[in-house]
Order: C-alpha cells, then structure tokens, then sequence
C-alpha cells in the first residue's frame, strides 16, 4: 500500500487491525519500512558503512533511521513512542475448570481498565518460543477466532445493581468451552501456530478485542479502535519516518518504538534499557566515526516523546484544568508538567512548536489538573538515561487505557505531519 493512502485514519485502522502484540506492531512497522527501501539489520552483526535507510527489532521493540544524504556528524531527530498497549495476558498455567465451564487464566499487563474487556470477543497473539533441534526459534502467532469471553455478572447478581468490583485473580479469566474434559490451551495455540505442541517451550500471549476499527460519527472524523495508546504514534511516527527517509534535512530522523511503557519500561527493550542509546553510537560508530565524535552528535540531537493526550471528555469536563481544554480534530499536543511527568521544557516546546508551525498544523497544550495524579511516558526516562533533551507530546483521544478508544480522524495526519516536521527541520 503506498505511504500516501496509508497517512490518513483509514491507513492507522487497518495498521492498529494489522497489530495486536508490540511484536506485530515491529512485525507492521518493519513491512512498512521495507516496503520504503529500509533494510533491517541484526545487533549481532557488523554494520554497513554506507549512509541508507535501516531498521532493527528488539524483541517488541524496533528502531529505525536514515542516513542518506548525511555527513557522519550530523545530529539525530529522534520520534520516540511504545509498542505496548494495555490487555488481558495468559497466564503460565493457564488451564482453569470451574462451574462446569472451561477457563483460560487471565491478569492484567498494564493499567487496563478492566470493565472494558468484558464481553467481548476475544482473540490471542504473541510469540512462541519453539525447540528447533538444539536451538530455540521465536515464532509470531496470533489466532483471530473469537475463542475466548470474560464474561459479566448479570446485574441481578450484584449487590446493588451498580456495578461489581472486579478482582484482578478471580474476575478476569476467560470463558473458551463447557464440560469437564481437560482441554490444553497452549496445545491448541501450538495447532493454530502450526507448531508441535511438545515443541512450545514459552510464550507470551495476550488478548484482543475482534471488532475491527473504524470511522465513526455521521461525518467519520473520528476513529473508534483499541490500542490508540500508543499505536497512534507508532503509525504516524512511521509515516513521519518514511516522509523524512524521502526529504532529507541536515538531522539524521529516528523512530524508537518501545515495549513495556504500560509497565515501567525497565527491561531488555524498553525505554529504561541501553537500546536507543547502543543503536545511536553504532550509527556514528558504523560509519567510521569515534565516541568523541558521537557525545558531540548527541549534544546537538533532540528527541520527541510521543504519547496519546487526554481529550477534554464532554460528560466529565470537570476532571480537566480548566484553561487546558484539549479538542480532538485540533491537532497534536504538547505536553507539560512541572513535576517532570512529561520531560517538556522550554527549549524542546519551542521545538516542537515551530514544528507543527512548519508543517501548518495547530498546536494545542495539555496540564494535567494539579489535584489528580499525572501519567507518566518514556519522555522522562528516554531523556534520563541519554541526555537528550526531550519534549513530550501526543495525538488527543477519550477513553485512554480502555479496550477500545476514541480519538479524531484528522488529528491523524496533523501529527503525522508535525513529527514528520520535527524530523527534519529546515533552517
Ligand atoms: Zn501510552
């Protein structure tokens, strides 16, 4: 599909659709990039000298980058996002019998809000780990039957008819058949991934929900699909990639897609590891040139957290500041926080505000009300850990963390746009 048709909301619905793991999210973005003349690379190799387009995955993470047309020094253009969203998870033992029914044990990654994944039909992905001989093989699978419900408490067994609390151990496993025979629910992801049951060695899988994405409202201007936070941004900063890749500045744009956000980013892959800070050093390494020559790049860099903002919700519009009223279809949002939820300052705001003025988009600015607690994103870890400065920002949507969310159809190509802007700045 050319990059034109897929910058717009139909191009992230059919993206978010195309990826309900952060490893198919890496699996879409490296299809995407290789399509646009990227080549991946491997960490365990040596890398080329020459100036290209290159990508590479890290388990649910990915980084990409551009070098052509530019000098081994010139500074990096970073757009920063996560891979991860919210969801019901499976667990290690996962074959649960009770009241004559079959379950799948399921918790929480993340801070889902847990009412939304009920009664839903819901479907599985992830990887599997396989034995191959004496090695071990990573093996993408994802099943789209719905073959599993966490099913509600009617209303009339509640206790006061306003609704259950639900415990995350007890409320959440999933309903995939009746009767008492021992079924193996690895065995049967095993079958659908084509795979000897015997072979799976280990496996992270999730769920998610089966209605596809769509425009909605009479005028289809917004964009009803799960997984928004934080694939809004892992689809327009891909595209902001790719339209930076054919419009080379003086900055050499990056795209560094993180997993584990939702979890606190401390892991092989996430923002909290040494994978965007390794990737940036080789890029200059590979190229010839030294580590002096690389804190001198990195002194001039500067890196955009995007993240989805919370839109002004119309039915609690108290929960917002009130001077900060964030609309959807007005464009991308800085964010800030006196108390570095966000890594916004001044110098990344100015930033990123010439940007979206570059490229011809409205700039709205979001504060969190001082008495509820703030969010937090990769921003201020990405900026902790590499010294960049950073900026926060995002696409505005309802419903954040929910199994499905809300956001504006036009907001897609606007931020697209300002973080394809930021990544390559005219002088
Ligand atoms: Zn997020």
């Amino acid at each position: 599909m050319p990059s034109t048709t897929w910058a717009d909301a139909q191009g992230l619905c059919t993206f978010v659709d195309a990826s309900p793991s952060p490893f198919h999210v890496c699996a879409t973005v490296s299809m995407l990039l290789t399509g646009n003349g990227f080549t991946e690379l491997h960490e365990t190799d040596s890398w080329p000298g020459e100036p290209g387009r290159y990508f590479l995955v890290r388990g649910g993470s990915l980084i990409g980058w551009s070098t052509e047309g530019l000098g081994r020094t010139a500074p990096f253009r970073i757009v920063g996002g996560h891979t991860d969203s919210p969801n019901l998870r499976v667990k290690q033992h996962p074959d649960l019998s009770s009241a004559g029914w079959q379950l799948v044990g399921l918790e929480p990654y993340g801070g889902a809000w847990l009412n939304s994944w009920l009664d839903r039909d819901l479907g599985i992905s992830g990887r599997l780990s396989v034995r191959a001989g004496n090695a071990v093989e990573e093996k993408l699978v994802r099943v789209d039957e719905p073959i599993l419900r966490v099913p509600q408490l009617a209303i009339h067994l509640s206790e006061d008819r306003k609704g259950v609390h639900l415990d995350p151990q007890r409320h959440l496993n999933g309903v995939w058949g009746v009767g008492s025979e021992r079924r193996s629910f690895i065995d049967f992801v095993a079958d659908r991934a084509e795979v000897p049951a015997d072979a799976v060695l280990g496996w992270e899988l999730m769920t998610h929900d089966l209605a596809p994405s769509a425009l909605v409202g009479t005028e289809q201007d917004l964009v009803s699909a799960p997984r928004l936070d934080n694939q809004g941004t892992c689809y327009a900063g891909t595209q902001a990639l790719l339209a930076a890749a054919e419009n080379p500045g003086d900055r050499v744009p990056v795209l560094a897609l993180f997993d584990h956000e939702e979890v606190g980013s401390m892991s092989d892959r996430g923002a909290f590891s040494d994978l965007l800070s390794t990737v940036l050093e080789r890029i200059v390494l590979g190229r010839g040139g030294g580590r002096e020559e690389f804190l001198q790049t990195m002194a001039g860099s500067i890196c955009a957290s995007g993240d989805m903002a919370h839109a002004t919700h119309p039915n609690y519009p108290e929960r917002h500041e009130p001077a900060h009223h964030i609309a959807v279809n007005g464009g991308p949002v800085l964010k800030v926080n006196q108390n570095l939820r966000y890594a916004t300052d001044s110098a990344g705001a100015g930033a990123f505000a010439l940007a979206c003025d570059q490229a011809g988009v409205p700039l709205q600015r979001y504060v969190h009300r001082a008495d509820l607690p703030c969010g937090s994103t990769i921003g201020p870890i990405t900026a902790s850990r590499t010294g960049l400065s950073t900026v926060d920002v995002g696409a505005a949507q309802l419903g954040m963390h929910s199994s499905r969310e809300l956001m504006g159809a036009r907001d897609v190509r606007a931020y697209s746009d300002a973080l394809a802007a930021f990544l390559t700045p005219t002088a």
